[in-house]
């Protein structure tokens, strides 16, 4: 998770188990608009086989829905029925897995049925033109059968929840902006997946294009500060989100809320 930072660095800020995986999170993001609910990304979803979900420490059942996802919309009070966008950052199994389901015949069917799906076009020309260093993380049965609403570039989806492509993890990954009641907020995905990834070097292993990720970050944090965005954690198990603040030279986590 943490590419070419030291073990030692990063060891300080997230402590790893025996096999030196982190504690992390699939939060996504819901958007209550007036249009209509809108879900920035889905999770793992319930697909994968147990030694998949053990590699990764999956735990992603649900109690009375299908994943942790469904079982989180119904406290808020609403059903997967009720979503009318779903929003890709991309197809990465751990933000499109949850995209589909399989029924009890094993077809794979789209978990939200009433939802568009929006990803950006390059996006899902990448996933689906994999290579033997992406194939790993694009699982076809999470985006294959789903018919896509294609994004080219920057898009205001509807009014005041904005795509904004965010390259480097993917060459077309993209963070969702939500402006609601005067204050801005961004949902980063995996261009800073924790707050520990917040220092612009501090870039993941996974990352295809790192040195682009770099520049991606410099642009969006200097919006960022400018503009005091709450800025959104999609992976991070304890703090969901904070504002850029200074530490020195670098970039720190101010006004941070912490998961209870
Ligand atoms: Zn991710």
């Amino acid at each position: 998770m943490f590419g070419v930072v030291p073990k030692p660095l990063w060891e300080r800020r997230i402590t790893p188990d025996a096999r030196n995986r982190i504690p992390m999170v699939m939060r996504c993001l819901l958007v209550e608009h007036h249009d209509g609910l809108v879900l920035v990304d889905t999770g793992a979803g319930d697909k994968d086989d147990a030694k998949f979900r053990d590699i990764y420490g999956i735990e992603n059942g649900g109690r009375a829905g299908r994943t942790q996802l469904e079982d989180a919309l119904a406290a808020v009070g609403h059903a997967p029925a009720d979503i009318r966008w779903v929003i890709n950052t991309h197809l990465h199994f751990d933000h499109a897995g949850g995209d589909t389901f399989r029924d009890d015949a094993g077809t794979v069917l789209p978990s939200f049925p009433n939802a568009r799906y929006a990803v950006q076009r390059g996006e899902l020309e990448f996933a689906t033109h994999p290579n033997e260093r992406t194939a790993g993380s694009y699982l076809a049965a999470n985006f294959s059968g789903i018919p896509f609403h294609l994004l080219d570039g920057e898009v205001e989806l509807l009014p005041g929840v904005r795509c904004l492509p965010t390259p480097g993890h993917t060459p077309f990954h993209q963070s969702v902006l939500v402006d609601s009641g005067g204050e801005r907020a961004c949902f980063l995905a995996d261009l800073v997946p924790t707050s520990a990834h917040l220092p612009l070097p501090w870039i993941m292993g996974y990352d295809v294009e790192p040195l682009v990720t770099l520049e991606t970050r410099r642009r969006l944090y200097r919006r960022a500060e400018a503009e005091q965005w709450r800025l959104w954690f999609e992976h991070d198990a304890t703090v969901v989100s904070g504002r850029l603040g200074r530490d020195g030279k670098g970039f720190a986590l101010v006004d941070a809320v912490v998961r209870a």
